[in-house]
């Protein structure tokens, strides 16, 4: 294993092909110890120029190697992220306070390798003896890629693999507070890919900025908070930059009598605390019915109870935060929640103060009205409410501004899917949650975006349709009195 102390040390942005490095820095740390990592190098606005105007002398290029080239290219850049995952894992650990947050960065060769194997769609509405007519696949231009601390390398993973399949550069701007695993992105993909294809650069929200408001940008594809997000479309607005949003959620599942409670509460428990609750898609809200729901709090509980909120090297189980503002926020819904008459059901172990441990807490007497319940927590705690009446659960599941996910939990899997079908979400699972994989669309309605990653949907947004008619013969010039559309 490579010494990765200086492998950070060596990382810089990659424009063009080149690894560069400015004098501008900014420190990160990490979050399991609150001890610096390293001083990041951070673009201004000149270097993201210099950025975008690389990938927009790369593109014409790049689609013009055509769709065979540019699969081969992505199916290379997975094996190289593959080769050197154990490094990239190792860093983002670092940068994320624990190996158990980097888990994410598992799935990022494989998601590559998706759209290396999958052709561009192409849809044939007609073909007949006197025409055909399909619709094809074609770049838009310069893709923003901007992404968050909570999954930088899926989700980095997710949107250049898109992008490039159709034809597109991009220039990829991971977080502030975990800009170092991208980085090291950059580094394996320096050689794999055509100079200008892909570029990254480190910075904070004013980099995020300055790349969304450079004209050669055509679309944007985010993922982080809401908050960004409505910014994020109010800058592309007036030159109608196309954007894909993938934003927050306050997922709700709901659980129905007949399950069984031990099982399903090892799953929820999974569902909602994986990587500490810092998951988009993780379950944050519990709707138990009545007559299990004391069995089920016991079960979530005695599971809290059993994860170790410090340092794995100290022999913990369960990551920290993964930021002091998320640390402070959560800690801060959590005090709200407590002021208010929430229960917490399991003692909550105690946390690590050298870092932003907080343990995992299953919160009773919760209601409507709570900050922890109305808003999405993004950390491991979970509001555990009751329900006599499905309809009710229902209504409540769907009453906030989010629509990420929902489940319904049951083993009755015609009522599961019925009632599945009622969650106002992108994505309604009977019997699981917090599930992604590279063929199947994800992402969100209300609050919590516009438009898909993955699957054919998650291509198209990154492509622009083109209709085209082939007619087969010479075809008749349209006389003033036919019918058009
Ligand atoms: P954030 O919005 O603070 O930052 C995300 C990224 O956007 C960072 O790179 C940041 O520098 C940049 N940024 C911030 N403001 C910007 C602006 N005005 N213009 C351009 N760039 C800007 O989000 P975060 O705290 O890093 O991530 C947590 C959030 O991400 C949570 O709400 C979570 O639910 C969401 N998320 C959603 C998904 C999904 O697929 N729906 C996946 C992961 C995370």
């Amino acid at each position: 294993m490579e010494d990765i102390r200086s492998t950070i040390a060596a990382l810089g942005h990659l424009v063009d092909g080149r690894i560069v490095r400015n004098d501008a820095t900014f420190p990160v740390e990490n979050p399991a110890t609150r001890s610096p990592i390293g001083d990041c190098p951070d673009a201004t606005g000149a270097l993201v120029g210099e950025a975008v105007a690389a990938a927009k002398r790369a593109q014409p290029g790049w689609y013009a190697a055509g769709e065979q080239e540019r699969r081969r290219v992505i199916g290379a850049m997975a094996e190289a992220l593959t080769a050197r995952l154990e490094s990239v894992v190792a860093v983002s650990a670092l940068e994320k306070g624990a190996t158990g947050g980097a888990i994410e960065a598992y799935g990022g060769p494989a998601f590559l390798g998706h759209h290396a194997a999958a052709p561009l769609p192409v849809d044939v509405i007609e073909d007949n003896d006197e025409r055909l007519v399909r619709v094809v696949r074609k770049p838009v231009g310069v893709v923003a890629a901007i992404t968050p601390w909570n999954s930088p390398i899926l989700t980095a993973c997710v949107k250049v693999a898109g992008a490039l399949l159709a034809g597109n550069t991009v220039v990829l701007k991971p977080s502030p507070f975990t800009p170092f695993a991208t980085l090291l992105l950059g580094e394996i993909w320096k050689d794999v890919v055509p100079p200008g294809v892909v570029n990254i650069v480190a910075g904070g929200d004013d980099a995020g900025r300055a790349l969304v408001a450079h004209p050669d940008i055509a679309l944007i594809s985010f993922t982080g908070s809401v908050e960004a997000g409505r910014h994020i479309a109010a800058a592309a607005a007036p030159a109608l930059k196309r954007v894909v949003l993938e934003l927050g959620g306050n997922d709700a599942a709901i659980v129905l009598p007949d399950v069984d409670v031990d099982l399903v509460a090892a799953q929820l428990f999974t569902s909602s605390m994986i990587m500490s609750g810092q998951v988009c898609a993780a379950v944050k809200r519990l709707y138990v019915h009545e007559s299990i729901y004391p069995r089920m709090v016991e079960a979530l509980a005695r599971l809290a109870d059993a994860a170790t909120p410090v340092p794995e090297s100290a022999g913990g189980s369960f990551g920290p935060v993964s930021t002091r503002p998320q640390f402070e926020r959560v800690r801060l819904l959590l005090d709200d929640a407590l002021t208010h008459g929430a229960k917490p059901a399991n003692a909550g172990a105690r946390a690590d103060e050298g870092g932003y441990f907080q343990a995992p807490m299953i919160l009773t007497g919760v209601r409507p009205g709570m900050r922890v319940v109305d808003e999405e927590q993004f950390g491991p705690l979970l509001p555990v409410l009751s329900f006599r009446d499905v309809d009710e659960a229902i209504a409540a599941a769907n009453d906030t501004p989010y629509g990420l996910c929902g489940s319904v939990w049951t083993s009755d899997i015609a009522a599961g899917e019925r009632l599945a079908a009622r969650l106002e979400c992108g994505t309604a699972y009977v019997n699981t949650h917090a599930e992604v994989a590279p063929h199947i669309p994800f992402g969100g309605v209300k609050d919590s975006g516009i438009g898909r990653e993955c699957g054919t949907a998650g291509v198209d947004g990154y492509a622009e349709l083109q209709t085209q008619y082939v007619y087969k013969k010479p075809s008749r010039v349209l006389a003033s009195g036919d019918r058009v559309g």
